[in-house]
């Protein structure tokens, strides 16, 4: 892997790369950049030179060129989807069904919506009434040069939801994936030459998040940053970015609730719940790892969500039947399991998963890091199983009698990304959902995304929202003209 400056592929300064070793083989994956503030100075000055022609580009000029990104990209979903589906650091990861339904056919369509979207935008202007000959317009300009940051458990889903409206809006940018999966985000730097993106107008070092990171965000010439990871890291970017006053928008971690009340379509629920849990291993940011469900109710939720969680397959991800791949790292499998020991020692009981059934693999998979999707019931709200985030295949299920001590319960965390309300009563759908603390409420489904409506988190979740109208706002810098006529 090299990194994409200026429109060329280089090698780091330092001449220094990270091994990425297959834990399962023991095969040398990729060779990382192990990018430092050099590369980052060079990327950023590489973004700062493309600014001013890039911003000053027509939107239809942007938005041809982000199309002509989509229709390549789109044309090499299969690869891009092995690629990703590869890359997630095991070579036995994500399955590669997952990567070719949902990854990269959102990647493709991060960069036509908000093609489409700038197209179709309009500007605010208002008269002032009565004898005033005044008019007052709004002229949004982009901010500048944005260091983007994104995670690995969607690489280029979530990479491409910071570029294409950095882009579409007439800033350049400079990219740092996860150091864990860079593969997809390489590749996709050829996309962007094939489509003839003026050079500098995307700029990626690659790296880790600590040198190269810290680098890009701090770094004075980088106005605006976006940052996608944990709550963490969230925190110490905003340490970093403070006194250069620069606009930062956190999307952090979840602990996210599902609220099945007594009214509840049994069935729907507990599959769509079970999804919830586990797509993708448990390793989406919107995943549900606390289920509360009305007394009722409880027992023949618990019934049927374990016999349905017992029929997901575990496995080798370039099987179409496979459910769940591995977990990205061996370190990352050790923090998930350490939650069954914590569940267990607060007096939980392990209903199916990690310890009760052993995970029967071919042999190609014993090394990797598979892990059961776990249910866990018997738990007290103040166990860190219910608390932290644990982002893996491993849900708590706790029963509630009324909607007031549910609503309560759901809040009584740190963090507040999203939430599922499962009721078939109109009234208390909207009631629940209005007072959840969480950026994103679905009622009856989950993950059902429109990219119009905004996307973010509240409390430890994050800062700020994505969505055309928020991404324009967060991407530009609104200037009020007013013009006495
Ligand atoms: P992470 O915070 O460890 O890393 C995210 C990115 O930040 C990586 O590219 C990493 O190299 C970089 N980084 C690390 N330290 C840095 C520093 N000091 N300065 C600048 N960059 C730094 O997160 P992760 O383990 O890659 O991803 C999992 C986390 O991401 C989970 O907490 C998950 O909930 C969260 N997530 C949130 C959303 C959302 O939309 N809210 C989406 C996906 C993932």
């Amino acid at each position: 892997i090299k990194n994409y400056i200026n429109g060329q592929f280089v090698s780091p300064i330092s001449g220094d790369y990270i091994d990425s070793i297959s834990p399962a083989t023991g095969v040398l994956n990729a060779k990382v950049p192990c990018s430092d503030k050099h590369d980052v100075d060079e990327a950023v000055s590489s973004a700062k030179r493309a600014f001013s022609s890039w911003s000053e580009s027509s939107t239809k000029e942007r938005a041809d060129v982000m199309n002509r990104i989509a229709d390549i990209l789109e044309s090499r979903l299969t690869e891009f989807a092995r690629l990703e589906s590869e890359d997630q650091a095991t070579l036995l990861g994500k399955p590669v069904l997952l990567a070719t339904k949902i990854d990269i056919p959102r990647a493709v369509y991060n960069f036509r919506f908000f093609a489409l979207s700038i197209l179709n935008g309009t500007e605010e202007c208002t008269h002032l009434t009565g004898a005033s000959q005044h008019l007052n317009y709004v002229h949004r300009m982009p901010v500048g040069v944005a260091g983007l940051i994104s995670p690995w458990n969607l690489p280029l889903y979530l990479l491409t939801w910071k570029i294409a409206p950095a882009i579409a809006f007439g800033n350049t940018c400079v990219a740092k994936p996860s150091e864990l999966t860079s593969v997809t985000a390489w590749k996709l730097c050829e996309v962007f030459t094939a489509a003839k993106l003026p050079p500098g107008v995307v700029n990626i070092v690659f790296g880790y998040g600590t040198e190269v990171g810290e680098e890009l965000v701090r770094h004075p010439d980088v106005s605006v940053v976006s940052f996608t990871g944990s709550t963490m890291v969230g925190q110490r970017i905003s340490q970093v970015v403070a006194p250069y006053c620069k606009a930062v928008s956190l999307e952090l971690g979840g602990k996210n609730a599902a609220l099945v009340f007594g009214d509840a379509d049994v069935n729907e629920s507990v599959e769509c719940c079970v999804r919830s849990s586990f797509a993708n291993q448990g390793e989406v940011c919107l995943c549900t790892s606390r289920i509360y469900v009305q007394s009722n109710l409880y027992e023949e939720f618990v019934a049927k969500f374990v016999e349905r969680t017992k029929l997901l397959r575990v496995g080798d991800p370039e099987d179409n039947s496979t459910d769940l791949g591995a977990l990205v790292s061996k370190q990352h499998w050790e923090k998930v399991r350490k939650y069954i020991d914590i569940a267990i020692s607060d007096g939980g009981t392990i209903k199916c998963g990690y310890g009760v059934e052993p995970l029967e693999l071919p042999h190609k998979l014993k090394g990797g890091f598979f892990f059961p999707p776990t249910v866990i019931t018997g738990v007290d709200d103040m166990s860190s199983c219910v608390q932290d985030e644990i982002f893996g295949p491993v849900v708590c299920i706790m029963p509630f009698d009324t909607e007031q001590e549910a609503i309560k319960r759901a809040n009584n965390v740190k963090y507040g990304l999203c939430a599922t309300v499962w009721t078939t009563h109109l009234e208390r759908a909207h009631r629940v959902s209005k007072k959840l603390e969480a950026g994103t409420v679905w009622v009856n489904c989950w993950m059902v995304r429109d990219l119009r409506m905004p996307f973010g988190g509240m409390k430890h979740s994050g800062l700020g929202r994505e969505s055309a109208k928020d991404s324009l706002e967060f991407f530009t810098e609104a200037k009020t003209i007013c013009i006495k006529y």
